[in-house]
């Protein structure tokens, strides 16, 4: 590397990113492989090792490699292809166009973050030109399915072919602050099955819409067990969709919530559900013991 380290290619940052942004990635179904080719072509015209994962039909990951002296200790540079559907109301551009407004570009995806990919693709570009040659392996990846299902995540940790990354950088917009350590989350939808009935007589049914009320409340007041960390802090539920009961006059027979606890550190995802689950029960069982109840935690 000269004294004044590599120079970044602003201009290609700017191209590579409107390329991705003509690509709809929008998740779902995702449909990242064309995005994925787009910039895999480019890194292997510049003369970088790429390679691709094929997740499902019409997704695959990209791996792109500077090789180096040690085969473990790689630093990964990180980030996802698909981006969320354009279907708010309101865009003044077309989404998949990314167009150039002053010194902005406007579209689906330019910040979270083919923005992102771009840069991180051209910094890597840099180094390569630059003759850098890393302690261990520079190892860049554009993966797939990160707004919904996380099915690239689950790809590379089974596929095992990050197992030797010592340190990760994901290139997601945080307004350049650095942001150290991210949340978990579980993501599921409770479903209460009651009884129906008369609103005249309601003792004769079992109302959905009460009984998962009281399990919410219960919920958002649990004292879920954790470690004290100083960047992370409490765990947290949110109740984000709530769908129940059809008429006033008669006693809901169903009713669900799709909701979300972000985990910290001391809790894994298998514990919270079950704890979820336990909990639910017993309370179920405690009130009645006459309704039935689902969890659901693949939406
Ligand atoms: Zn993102």
């Amino acid at each position: 590397m000269g004294p004044t380290g590599p120079s970044i290619d602003e201009d290609a940052i700017v191209s590579l990113t409107r390329g991705l942004v003509h690509c709809d990635t929008s998740n779902p179904p995702g449909n990242e492989e064309a995005a994925a080719h787009f910039l895999g072509d480019h890194l292997a015209h510049k003369g970088i090792a790429v390679e691709y994962l094929q997740v499902e039909p019409d997704r695959a990951i990209l791996l792109a490699r500077l090789p180096g002296f040690e085969r473990t200790g790689s630093v990964v540079l990180s980030g996802h292809l698909d981006v969320v559907p354009a279907q708010e109301p309101g865009w003044t551009y077309d989404p998949f166009t990314a167009t150039q407004v002053g010194d902005r570009l406007i579209g689906r995806g330019t910040a979270d973050m083919k923005g992102g990919l771009a840069a991180m693709a051209v910094a890597m570009i840099a180094l390569q030109r630059s003759g850098f040659r890393p302690r261990a392996d520079l190892v860049f990846v554009a993966s797939v399915g990160e707004e919904r299902g996380m099915v690239g995540a689950r790809h590379l940790a089974a596929s095992g072919v990050l197992q030797d990354c010592a340190f990760l950088v994901v290139g997601e917009p945080t307004g350049l602050d650095v942001c150290p350590a991210q949340r978990g989350i579980l993501v599921f939808r409770l479903t209460v099955h009651g009884r129906t009935a008369h609103s005249s007589m309601p003792e004769l049914g079992v109302s959905a819409v009460s009984y998962l009320a009281r399990a919410i409340t219960a919920l958002e007041t649990h004292q879920f067990a954790y470690q004290e960390n100083e960047l992370l802090g409490a765990p947290s539920v949110n109740v984000g969709v709530i769908e129940g009961g059809v008429a006033p006059n008669i006693v809901p027979d169903r009713c669900s919530a799709t909701m979300s606890i972000r985990l910290v550190v001391g809790q894994t995802l298998g514990q919270v559900e079950t704890k979820v689950e336990t909990y639910w029960c017993r309370q179920m069982y405690l009130e009645r013991g006459r309704t039935a109840h689902r969890i659901d935690n693949t939406v």
